[in-house]
């Protein structure tokens, strides 16, 4: 058996170096707790980047798997599988829209997503092929080129260009911005309903309304991205649903299959009927028996553990504990975020630093944008768990 260290020094032999980690190998989990090799224990605040809403070992989550894997892993989508059905059910019941297509990943579900909307259009508008979708600033959907196309991050894109056309960028939360971006041309908009990686900002629910308005007004597709937002992080099961605003399309991942991989686009009913067909679009493993397992069960433990009912009332106390650091602490200027969705942006030194000051801490906390603290724990975590986050926090920032 090797070491950590051996294991970290062989990574970078092996693996592409694309991510600068942190010299920690995890190696098993439980619950809301994380130990690395050496059997250091860490509160995980960051869930596998808001993936695992319940934590490790939830339940019978895993018995649920490993049955599965005893019957049948993966079919291709020549034929029909149970699973898949009874998580497309399962998942249309919670957001009340019309069809589902699983994906593998977020990045997958923003491309079926673009080429759903282009589709509508294209059919709509006498197969004309210029059309246009409006994404925001500072919005993150994806590292896919199509994703990347509408990633409002000019450092992300760059190198990679030319990417897809006929993207116009808006200002989030800036409703006159947005019509600024449209035209005749426009089949789309595309936003997170809370921005994630860009830095935690929830729409502002004037900005959502007015954006659908817009929308409905012009017949363009509202496409919203809730791959890290859904799933019940903001207290309710699709961000969405708080602002009474319902997309004709949206994107789901990360806590989706909690940990197995697998996205989701879902349509409304007039998006569905008129947009992809049979031929449009396909994926090999998308929708497996394993993966559409994984989100039956996750919907029905949801179900059966008020998880969302949950959210709405831990939130409240992490606001609380939050707002306490950020008064007791220079370098946190504010808060901001929605439900277990919080960010914490830090002035003064790089997010990074505190980061890792929280790892040797035993708190494993995430960042978002250039400077922002972001805290997205399995959604199962307790008050006991917010204090002792706070505690390993607070002392993280101490002097800072
Ligand atoms: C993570 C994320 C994606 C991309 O998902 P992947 O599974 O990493 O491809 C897209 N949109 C949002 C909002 C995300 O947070």
């Amino acid at each position: 058996m090797r070491t950590a260290s051996e294991y970290m020094e062989r990574a970078e032999e092996v693996l592409l170096h694309t991510y600068n980690r942190f010299p920690v190998v995890l190696d098993r989990g439980e619950g809301v707790y994380l130990y690395d090799m050496e059997g250091k224990k860490y509160l995980d605040f960051g869930a596998g980047i808001a993936v695992f809403a319940l934590g490790y070992h939830y339940q019978d989550f895993d018995a649920a798997l490993k049955d599965q894997i005893d019957k049948l892993i993966h079919t291709s989508n020549l034929y029909y599988n149970a699973p898949a059905v009874e998580a497309a059910e399962k998942l249309l019941d919670a957001c009340g829209m019309d069809k589902v297509f699983f994906t593998n990943s977020g990045t997958e579900a923003i491309e079926g997503a673009i080429k759903a909307a282009r589709k509508y259009a294209w059919n709509k508008d006498g197969h004309r092929t210029d059309h246009e979708i409006v994404a925001m600033e500072h919005s993150f959907h994806g590292r896919s080129v199509g994703a990347l196309s509408v990633t409002g991050n000019p450092h992300y894109q760059e190198a990679f260009k030319p990417l897809m056309g006929g993207v116009r960028f808006a200002k989030f939360n800036d409703l006159e911005s947005v019509k600024a971006c449209v035209n005749d041309r426009t089949c789309a908009v595309i936003l997170e309903t809370v921005q994630g990686e860009g830095g935690i900002y929830p729409a502002d629910p004037e900005f959502l309304k007015g954006v659908k308005a817009l929308c409905e007004e012009r017949d363009i597709l509202l496409i919203l991205d809730e791959i890290q937002c859904g799933m019940g992080r903001t207290g309710s099961m699709f961000a969405w649903q708080d602002y009474g605003v319902k997309p004709n399309i949206m994107t789901c991942a990360k806590a989706l299959g909690c940990g197995v991989p697998v996205g989701a686009f879902v349509l409304d009913e007039k998006t569905a009927a008129a947009s992809l067909a049979p031929g449009d679009h396909g994926t090999t493993y998308g929708g497996n028996p394993f993966a559409c397992r994984a989100v039956s069960k996750v919907f029905d433990l949801y179900a059966q553990n008020g998880i969302v009912e949950h959210v709405k009332e831990t939130a409240p106390y992490l606001e609380a504990c939050l707002d306490r650091l950020v008064e007791k602490h220079p370098c946190l200027e504010s808060r901001r975020g929605k439900g277990l969705m919080q960010g914490l942006v830090v002035k003064g030194l790089p997010v990074g630093q505190v980061v890792k000051g929280a790892l040797d801490e035993g708190l494993i906390v995430l960042s978002a944008g250039s400077d922002v603290l972001r805290l997205v724990p399995p959604l199962v975590i307790e008050k006991e768990h917010i204090d002792e986050m706070a505690d390993k926090l607070d002392k993280a920032l101490a002097g800072k």
